[in-house]
C-alpha cells in the first residue's frame, strides 16, 4: 500500500507501525512474543480494579436507590468474568499479540457486531452496558503506569502513526526507538513537524487516513522528503529506498565541510545563521552544526516535556542556565511562552492541546497570568549572568503590549535585584508575527531591541490561512505579494532604527526563499540546526547583489505564481554557472 502526504522532515525511516489515536484515546502497536504474558498480566489487572470499582458503585446505588436499582452492576459484573469478552480478548493478545487496549478493542467490535445482530430487543441493548464496561477496563489500563513505558520492550525502530500527535507527546517518548512519524493532519509548520526536524526523525504529515489504514505492528517505510509511505514493502521496494537513502546520506555528509565555514555571501554580505531549538541540551549541537547562536528557543516546549514542574522558576532557571551554558558563550534568544490558556494554567500545565489561534496566547496570556509571567522573566534574568541572553515576547499586536512586556520585565528585574541578585541588562525583541505588528513595525522599532520575523504565523495570519490544515496548504504562500510587501515594510522599520531583524519562521529554511529574504535586506535568520549547512552553501554562491535584483523584480510581481517564475528563471541560468 503506497500513501502519500506532505513530507514534513527529510530522511528515510523504516519501522513496524505503532498506532495512536488522539480522537480515540487509542493506542495500537503489536508486541513481541516475549511481552504477550505481560498484557495479559496488565488485561487481568484492569479487570480487577474494575471489578472493585463496579462494586463499590454498586453498594452505592444500593444504600441510596435500593437494591432492585443496583442490579445492573450485577450484569457489569458478569460481563467482567464472561467468555466472551475475557476469552476473545485474550485469544487477541496471544494470537494476533496486540496490546490489552486494542485487543480488548477488538473483542469489543465483534461482541457489538454479534449484539446489533439480535433479534431481541434486549439483548440489544446490552451493547451499551459491555461498552460501558469496556471502556472502565481501558481506563484502568491507562491509569496503570506511563504510557510510554510501554513502549520500552518493544522490539526493533518504531513508525508512530497518529490521528494528531502534540508535541508533548512525542516529547515523552524515547526518540531514539523513533525510525519516522506520520500523521493524518498537519503541514510543514505544524509544532509536531518542526520537534521531528528538529529532532531529525523523518516525518510525513497530512496523510488524512493513515492511522485508520495502517494496521499496527505492519513494516512501514517513511520518506519524510517526497512525503511517501509505503506499507509492507517488497524486497524491491525496500532495495530502491536503500539506495535512496544511501544516496541522501551522501549528499548530507557532502554538506558537512559547510558547517564550520563563514556564512557570508559571494560578495561579501555577511549573514548570521543562527538555530531553532526545542531543547536546552540541543543547543551544543546546534553550534556543532555551524549555527552562530540560538536564534528562538522555544520555551513552551519545557511545559511540553516536564509538565507542571516546569513552570516554576527554579526548574526554568536551571533549564536556561543549561541552555546559556551549552551555547557556550554564543547569543541565545529565549522566547516567553507562546501557548494557549489550558497549558499555561498551573493546574494544567503541560496538558494536550493546540494554541487557540486567534484567543488567549503568547503576551496576551503571559500579561493576563503575572504570577506565571513574573517566574518566567526572573528565572531568565537570572541566567542571563551566564551567557549573553535576548528575551523575546510571542504574539505582539502593538505597542501596548509591548509596553506592559517590558514593565513586567522591569519588575521581574526589580525583585531579584531586591534579592542581592545582579541582573545585567538584557535585550528585548518582538516577534513578528501577527500583521498588526508589521504594519506597526516603524512604532514598534523605537521601543524594541530587536525583531525577529515569525513568517509561520505571519503567513497564516496575512493569507487566513490555517498553517496547520493541510486541506488549505496550497493557499499557505510564502511568495504571495503580501508577504514580500509585509517583510519588506519589517526590515525597512528595523534598519532605519538601527535595530536587528531577524526571520526565524520556517521561510528562512528554504534556500530558495532564504534567497529572496536576502535581497529584501535580511541578514540573520534562525533555523532547524539540520538546514544550516546547506543555507551556509547557498550563501557561499550567492551575490547578495544578484539577490536585490531578484527580491525587486519579485516586488513588481503581481501573483505568487508570478513571483515564482522570477524567481526560477533567475535561479536557473545562475546553477549552471
Ligand atoms: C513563527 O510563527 O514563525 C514562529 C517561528 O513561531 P511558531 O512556529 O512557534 O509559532
Ligand atoms: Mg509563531
Amino acid at each position: 500500500m503506497h500513501l502519500k502526504g506532505l513530507g514534513v522532515s527529510p530522511g528515510i525511516g523504516i519501522g513496524r507501525a505503532l498506532v495512536l489515536k488522539r480522537a480515540t484515546r487509542e493506542l495500537r502497536f503489536r508486541v513481541p512474543e516475549s511481552l504477550v504474558k505481560r498484557e495479559l498480566e496488565r488485561f487481568d489487572d484492569a479487570r480487577a480494579r474494575s471489578r472493585d470499582q463496579i462494586q463499590h458503585i454498586k453498594a452505592r446505588i444500593a444504600d441510596s436507590a435500593g437494591t432492585e436499582h443496583a442490579y445492573l452492576f450485577d450484569a457489569q459484573l458478569l460481563m467482567l468474568d464472561d467468555a466472551m469478552l475475557v476469552d476473545r480478548t485474550a485469544s487477541i493478545i496471544r494470537q494476533e499479540r496486540l496490546n490489552a487496549e486494542s485487543a480488548l478493542q477488538r473483542a469489543l467490535e465483534q461482541i457489538s457486531a454479534f449484539f446489533e445482530q439480535a433479534e431481541d430487543a434486549y439483548l440489544r441493548e446490552r451493547k451499551g452496558d459491555v461498552a460501558d464496561v469496556v471502556g472502565r477496563i481501558v481506563m484502568n489500563l491507562r491509569a496503570a503506569g506511563d504510557p510510554a513505558d510501554l513502549f520500552k520492550g518493544l522490539e526493533g525502530p518504531l513508525v508512530l502513526v497518529a490521528d494528531e500527535i502534540t508535541p508533548s507527546v512525542i516529547a515523552q517518548l524515547d526518540w531514539s526507538r523513533l525510525a519516522a512519524l506520520v500523521t493524518d493532519v498537519g503541514s510543514w509548520t505544524y509544532h509536531t513537524a518542526i520537534l521531528a526536524r528538529s529532532i531529525r526523525v523523518p516525518a510525513v504529515a497530512g496523510l488524512h487516513n493513515a492511522s485508520a489504514v495502517i494496521l499496527p505492528g505492519a513494516n512501514v517505510a517513511v520518506d519524510g522528503a517526497t512525503g511517501e509511505v509505503i506499507v509492507d514493502p517488497d524486497d524491491s521496494t525496500l532495495a530502491r529506498i536503500a539506495t535512496q537513502r544511501r544516496r541522501r546520506e551522501a549528499y548530507e555528509q557532502s554538506l558537512d565541510e559547510y558547517r564550520g565555514l563563514a556564512a557570508v555571501t559571494e560578495d561579501g554580505v555577511a549573514i548570521r545563521l543562527e538555530a531553532n531549538v526545542e531543547a536546552p541540551g540541543d543547543a551544543a549541537r546546534a553550534l556543532e552544526r555551524g549555527a552562530e547562536g540560538i536564534g528562538l528557543f522555544r520555551s513552551e516546549f519545557l511545559l511540553a516535556s516536564g509538565g507542571q514542574a516546569a513552570l516554576t522558576e527554579e526548574s526554568q532557571y536551571a533549564a536556561y542556565r543549561q541552555l546559556i551554558e551549552s551555547a557556550g558563550g554564543s547569543r541565545v534568544t529565549v522566547r516567553t511562552f507562546d501557548v494557549s490558556e489550558p497549558q499555561l494554567r498551573i493546574e494544567h500545565a503541560g496538558v494536550e492541546g493546540a494554541r487557540a489561534p486567534l484567543g488567549l496566547r503568547g503576551i496576551r496570556l503571559s500579561l493576563a497570568l503575572d504570577e506565571i509571567f513574573q517566574a518566567q522573566l526572573r528565572a531568565l534574568l537570572r541566567a542571563a549572568v551566564h551567557g549573553p541572553l535576548r528575551i523575546m515576547f510571542p504574539f505582539v499586536s502593538g505597542v501596548d503590549e509591548l509596553r506592559d512586556a517590558k514593565a513586567a520585565v522591569a519588575r521581574a528585574a526589580e525583585s531579584v535585584r531586591a534579592r542581592g541578585v545582579d541582573v545585567p541588562s538584557v535585550p528585548v525583541g518582538v516577534m513578528i508575527e501577527v500583521p498588526s505588528a508589521a504594519l506597526t513595525a516603524d512604532l514598534l522599532a523605537e521601543e524594541a531591541d530587536f525583531f525577529s520575523i515569525g513568517t509561520n504565523d505571519l503567513i497564516q495570519y496575512c493569507l487566513a490561512v490555517d498553517r496547520t490544515d493541510d486541506r488549505v496548504s496550497r493557499l499557505y504562500e510564502p511568495l504571495h505579494p503580501a508577504i514580500l510587501r509585509t517583510i519588506r515594510l519589517v526590515a525597512r522599520a528595523g534598519r532605519r532604527r538601527r535595530i536587528p531583524v531577524a526571520v526565524c519562521g520556517e521561510m528562512a529554511a528554504d534556500p530558495v526563499l532564504m534567497t529572496l529574504l536576502v535581497g529584501l535586506g535580511l541578514t540573520e535568520f534562525s533555523m532547524a540546526a539540520g538546514s544550516i549547512p546547506v543555507a551556509k552553501r547557498v550563501l557561499r554562491d550567492l551575490r547578495a547583489s544578484d539577490a536585490r535584483t531578484i527580491a525587486n523584480r519579485s516586488l513588481r510581481a503581481k501573483t505568487p505564481a508570478d513571483v515564482e517564475k522570477a524567481l526560477t528563471q533567475f535561479l536557473a541560468p545562475q546553477e549552471k554557472r
